[in-house]
């Protein structure tokens, strides 16, 4: 995926899919003329990679005694339908979005306000109290202005920076030594619903929810050493945060928004060295993610879903030690041999938050260079003979 300066984002890839079947996907409101000889299913299918979601509606169209004609495809919001456009657009102009969990332009909070502001989106980001003074002065003073540049040469604006820490759902939740502790001195109205309250105040409404923050005191130990109190931390902060963020932000998300997560492959498989109990806060996230979609999805009409991402050399990846480590079996094991990039991240964000991902809810989503496909780490010396196809690193 990249992203152009034309019109925003695209998605390059679905590029030649688009311009292969043309005259009969066009993006807006797009006509698929069933009975027209331009529609070659097979053609279709495979050009875009899509044998196995589009073989459902070939057999139906095929077992149907009724004629269709014209199927509307909805793949794009109202304000485009009437619009010429080529490609496939990701636009979020006039949406807004909330980012709880950017300190510096490292991590993936930061690539995903950058995918979301190429796009066309506001935003707004929530960052973690004790980092607040920091993080604002360095984007007071430019340290940040290189990350901030976007394809079409324009600098990111984040429209507002909120002191945020979501282990607090409301003030009295707040302990004392927090309280008093001076790195909260200075900041106020921090918790989830005072954040969320005061969100609604300045500005009405958000469209996109992104959640891109995680924290285990006890992350180095393994799960068996871990204490109660270490593992109950990874889960408020990595787990229970979402849900109230979610709970609290509801009420201000327009009907159709989106709301994103980050999780981990540590959730589903064993990753030594993330102990602390942040598997199993990654493993409540995602099965949080399907309860929250039906809940939020009957009620609001808003879509949850969660990215899980590979490894990312970000500051708090960094503080659990190995994350070089985590690349480095990335590129040798993966099918795609590469580094895995922030933004990739931040794009698919971009995608989940749009209407071209109208349908998708409830759903983890890999960008992970295809790693949590694999079933055996192919670097073993085990394999020596296998004569695996790929770079050897
Ligand atoms: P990051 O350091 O950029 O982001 C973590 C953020 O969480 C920081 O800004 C930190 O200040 C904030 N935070 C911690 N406790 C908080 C609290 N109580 N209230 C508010 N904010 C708080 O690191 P990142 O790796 O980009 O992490 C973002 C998300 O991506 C996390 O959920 C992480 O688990 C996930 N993730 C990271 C990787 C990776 O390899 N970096 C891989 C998969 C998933």
């Amino acid at each position: 995926m990249t992203a152009t300066a034309a019109s925003g984002l695209q998605l390059a890839s679905a590029r030649p899919c688009i311009a292969s079947s043309r005259r009969v996907f066009k993006a807006g409101a797009a006509n698929l003329d069933v009975n027209s000889k331009a529609v070659s299913w097979t053609k279709l299918a495979s050009a875009c990679h899509l044998s196995q979601s589009l073989e459902p509606f070939r057999r139906s169209f095929a077992s149907s005694s009724v004629k269709f004609n014209k199927v509307v495809i909805k793949a794009m919001s109202e304000s485009s339908e009437n619009k010429p456009v080529s490609g496939l657009p990701i636009d979020l102009k006039g949406k807004r979005a909330f980012i709880a969990g950017v300190a510096d332009d490292n991590g993936y909070g930061w690539a995903i306000a950058k995918s979301l502001a190429a796009a066309g989106a506001e935003i707004l980001v929530g960052t973690w109290v004790p980092a607040l003074n920091i993080f604002e002065t360095s984007l007071r003073r430019g340290k940040f202005d290189k990350s901030r540049v976007l394809p079409d040469g324009s600098l990111m604006e984040i429209t507002k920076v909120y002191p945020l820490d979501a282990v607090f759902d409301n003030p009295d939740d707040v302990p004392e030594d927090i309280k008093t502790n001076k790195r909260y001195a200075g900041s106020a109205n921090w918790t989830v619903k005072e954040v969320a309250e005061s969100v609604k105040q300045e500005f009405g409404s958000i469209d996109i929810l992104v959640h891109s923050l995680a924290n285990g005191p006890e992350v180095s130990k393994p799960l068996l050493e871990t204490s109660r109190n270490g593992y109950l931390a990874a889960l408020s902060a990595s787990s229970y945060s979402y849900v109230s963020l979610l709970k609290h932000f509801i009420p201000l998300m327009n009907p159709g928004g989106s709301s994103i997560s980050l999780t981990y492959i540590a959730s589903e498989r064993v990753i030594p060295g993330y102990g602390g109990g942040m598997s199993s806060a990654k493993a409540a996230l995602e099965s949080d993610t399907r309860v929250l979609a039906f809940e939020a999805g009957r009620k609001h009409k808003i879509r949850v879903n969660t990215i899980s991402a590979g490894p990312l050399r970000s500051r708090a990846a960094k503080a659990i030690g190995f994350i070089d480590t985590m690349i480095e079996y990335s590129i040798a094991n993966a099918p795609l041999q590469k580094e895995l990039s922030a933004d990739e991240v931040g794009n698919a964000a971009a995608f989940l938050a749009s209407p071209l991902a109208s349908a998708i809810t409830g759903a983890v989503i890999y960008v992970d260079n295809g790693l949590n496909a694999m079933g055996v780490g192919v670097d073993s010396p085990i394999f020596k003979d296998l004569n695996i196809p790929g770079e050897k690193h």
